[in-house]
């Protein structure tokens, strides 16, 4: 199986890529941040939990996360392969993933970094909040979601050097440029 993780800060191309993906190798998509999203609308108990965090960019604590992870990968079946979008985002999270594919004869394939400035990520953010309806897409969350990113989540980086599937990705340009890197880098 193919098992790809799409990793990168707030704005830098994990949904929109995802997608291409998904359409060019036939993936099953798991997207932590949408699985969410989905809770918040449909007021669950996760969701109205999970919501006072994402409003305040902060994290949804691993426990839920990783709970919430298993879950969908039960109920995935014959399917090629798995893009993980917006998980792993702590190490912690990252070591569990590990555990549960491993109980399953599985492993991660490639982990793909989108690399993304500063400047460019806000300026991306912004635009979207003008249409996206995201609570979490003003500057003073963005600026929030940028800095958990960099405390909490960059670590996952050296993680996945250490496990040998690290591959940095040129995260600006097209979307079809950024797109035919990452193809490339998957078929490698
Ligand atoms: N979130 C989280 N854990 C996840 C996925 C999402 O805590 O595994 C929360 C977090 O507050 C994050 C928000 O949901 O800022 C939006 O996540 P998403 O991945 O959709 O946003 P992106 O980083 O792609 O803009
Ligand atoms: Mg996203």
């Amino acid at each position: 199986m193919l098992n790809v993780i799409i990793f990168g800060p707030p704005g830098s191309g994990k949904g929109t890529q995802s997608e291409k993906i998904i359409a060019k190798f036939g993936l099953a998509h798991i997207s932590t941040g949408d699985i969410l999203r989905a809770e918040i609308k449909a007021e669950s108990k996760l969701g109205k939990e999970a919501a006072q965090f994402i409003n305040r960019g902060e994290l949804v604590p691993d426990a839920t996360i990783i709970g919430m992870l298993e879950n969908k990968l039960n109920g995935l079946t014959d399917a090629k392969g798995v893009i993980f979008d917006g998980f792993p985002r702590t190490v912690a999270q990252a070591e569990a993933l590990k555990e549960m594919l491993q109980k399953r004869g599985e492993d991660i394939s490639v982990m793909l970094n989108l690399e993304v400035n500063r400047e460019e990520l806000i300026s991306r953010l912004l635009k979207r909040g003008e249409t996206s309806g995201r609570s979490d897409d003003n500057l003073e969350t963005i600026e929030k979601r940028i800095k958990v990113y960099e405390e909490q989540t960059s670590p996952v980086i050296g993680f996945y050097k250490t496990e040998g599937t690290y591959k940095g990705i040129k995260g600006v340009g097209t979307i079809d440029e950024i797109f035919d890197r990452i193809s490339n880098a998957i078929e490698e």
